[in-house]
């Protein structure tokens, strides 16, 4: 049988760096899962779509197609066959993603293909609901967290990088905002899988928590 690895948690941890090295590590495919919700979330800004209407919803679920692409240190991630990625990174989508992965049709499109890509692979995949219910029996479990101004922080350090204006504050609010929704939501809400095993990666590198799960993985 493939083996699953599912890691979960608050927004900006660190869950996708981890992913990958594993995944680097182990020879798995790693999957990002926020990818394809921050993919839809775009098609739901640049068409105006109104979320609340139940048919423009479906409509938008069957004219949507998001790949994953695995490059070397990043995933190429596609909508309608155009390169999206760099974009679906930035505030306007970040900012909306919450609201538009809480709608309980979204999520069953996006679990149903997230499940289909885990089916015959060794995969490592993250998100929020991952352990709870796109893979209640993945063979291994992490649930990260750290410290909401550590995780600000560094996630400023990145959007700073990519030339985003935008202050420390702002990227705390948004992690804050994401996290209330994301925990509070009625459709799988985020929450830890009672067999999920917890990172607090505040005060660590990321090759030590890349050795504490490569040692979870081994036992
Ligand atoms: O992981 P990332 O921060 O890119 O995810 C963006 C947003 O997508 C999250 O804040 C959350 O609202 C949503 N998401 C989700 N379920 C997942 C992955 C992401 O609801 N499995």
């Amino acid at each position: 049988k493939n083996f699953i690895i599912a890691i979960d948690g608050y927004s900006s941890c660190g869950k996708s760096t981890i992913a990958k090295a594993l995944a680097k590590r182990l020879n798995f495919i790693y999957i990002d899962s926020g990818a394809m919700y921050r993919a839809i979330t775009l098609y739901f800004l640049r068409n105006n779509i109104d979320w609340h209407d139940h048919d423009a919803v479906m409509n938008v679920l069957h004219q949507v197609h998001v790949e994953l692409h695995l490059e070397d240190d990043y995933t190429q991630v596609l909508l309608n066959d155009e390169d999206v990625s760099e974009e679906i990174r930035l505030m306007p989508v970040s900012q909306n993603v919450s609201k538009v992965s809480a709608i309980k049709e979204v999520r069953k499109a996006m679990v149903k293909l997230q499940q289909k890509m885990g089916k015959t692979k060794n995969i490592v995949m993250d998100g929020r609901d991952i352990g709870t219910t796109v893979f209640p029996d993945a063979q291994l479990k992490v649930f990260m967290t750290a410290e909401p101004l550590i995780r600000a922080e560094r996630r400023y350090k990145e959007l700073k990088a990519k030339g985003e204006e935008i202050s420390v504050r702002e990227v705390l609010d948004n992690l804050k905002e994401r996290d209330y929704e994301d925990t509070t939501r009625e459709e799988s809400p985020l929450r830890k899988a009672d067999d999920a095993v917890i990172l607090d990666n505040s005060h660590m590198t990321p090759e030590q928590q890349l050795e504490f799960v490569a040692k979870l993985y081994k036992n």
